[in-house]
């Protein structure tokens, strides 16, 4: 199966702490690699996880707080300094365009690349990147702020061809790429035969949903439906249910609570507060509810 799967580059809200970082996660699909968010310090995170920067076209920034993009300028101007020359996509809240323009302008920096900047919007779901081989979209998040989740959905996989059968029902290979892609097919007298009993089912698209900031968001729950790994950020444990609502962040229990809704396969907690050296209390909490709860530990791999 191909990889697909998400390393930790920083799961700290707000500031460094306990060896912890500010948020930025890399999602790695079909030899595609896309950074979700770029706290202060990600190029080094990068380069401690000895991760291939060249192959980051497209970066996803949620929302303008600084410990989600403070790293972005840093390591735009390393790209340029390593002489990347591909064009780079940057999906984020409008005003980040204005932000790193100024940042280049002031420094007098023109980059060897291109920057394709898209403005993202937190009004409703949308498809904002449509690859060949997965879609990702952003959906409104719940925060201070302007904010924006996003979900990765792979394609759905041809189906795949049962060679004995095609043999038996004396199908031609010219009709093969049709079985594929789900269509009946007809024989060489010329009578109709069922795609299904050529063919199986391909892979099952897997999802993964990146789910920060934000406060218990009950509206995005059938926007993940179903899906593979849930990122959602729990800031603190529940006995402080009320310093999330101020600050429009999630408790452990709260992002138990919407992976429950929405019966996805597994929960990854993140964006911790700094109170917490010991996060163990955080999953614990999270599993009182739902089952399935692992922690984004910076240089981990989890697999969707
Ligand atoms: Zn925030």
């Amino acid at each position: 199966m191909t990889d697909f799967q998400i390393t930790i580059l920083g799961s700290n809200s707000a500031i460094s702490n306990h060896g912890r970082h500010p948020t930025a996660q890399l999602v790695s699909m079909h030899q595609l690699q896309f950074l979700v968010d770029c706290g202060e310090g990600t190029q080094e995170r990068l380069h401690e996880n000895k991760i291939k920067w060249f192959k980051i076209d497209y970066i996803f920034i949620s929302h303008l707080h600084g410990d989600h993009y403070f790293g972005l300028i840093g390591l735009l101007t390393t790209f340029n300094l390593l002489k990347r020359t591909a064009p780079l996509t940057i999906f984020a809240p409008k005003d980040l365009k204005k932000i790193i323009s100024m940042q280049l302008k002031a420094s007098n920096t023109s980059l060897n690349y291109l920057i394709k900047f898209v403005s993202t919007l937190d009004d409703e779901k949308r498809l904002i990147l449509d690859l060949p081989v997965c879609e990702v979209y952003s959906f409104p998040l719940k925060h201070k702020i302007p904010t924006t989740g996003f979900l990765f959905v792979e394609k759905a996989e041809p189906r795949l061809l049962d060679l004995q059968k095609l043999e038996k029902y004396d199908i031609a290979k010219s009709d093969y790429k049709l079985l594929k892609q789900g269509f009946d097919v007809k024989d060489k007298n010329g009578k109709k035969i069922k795609n299904s009993l050529l063919t199986t089912k391909g892979k099952s698209p897997r999802s993964y949903a990146f789910c920060s900031d934000t406060m218990y968001n009950l509206p995005m729950v059938k926007i993940i439906k179903n899906v593979d790994l849930l990122y959602h950020e729990a800031t603190f444990l529940n006995e402080h249910l009320q310093r999330a609502n101020e600050t429009k962040h999630s408790t452990a229990l709260q992002a138990a609570q919407i992976a429950k809704k929405a019966n996805a396969k597994k929960l990854l907690l993140g964006h911790f507060s700094s109170r917490y050296l010991d996060l163990s209390v955080l999953q614990e909490e999270a599993q009182t509810i739902f089952k399935n709860v692992v922690l984004a530990i910076e240089g981990e791999v989890f697999k969707v």
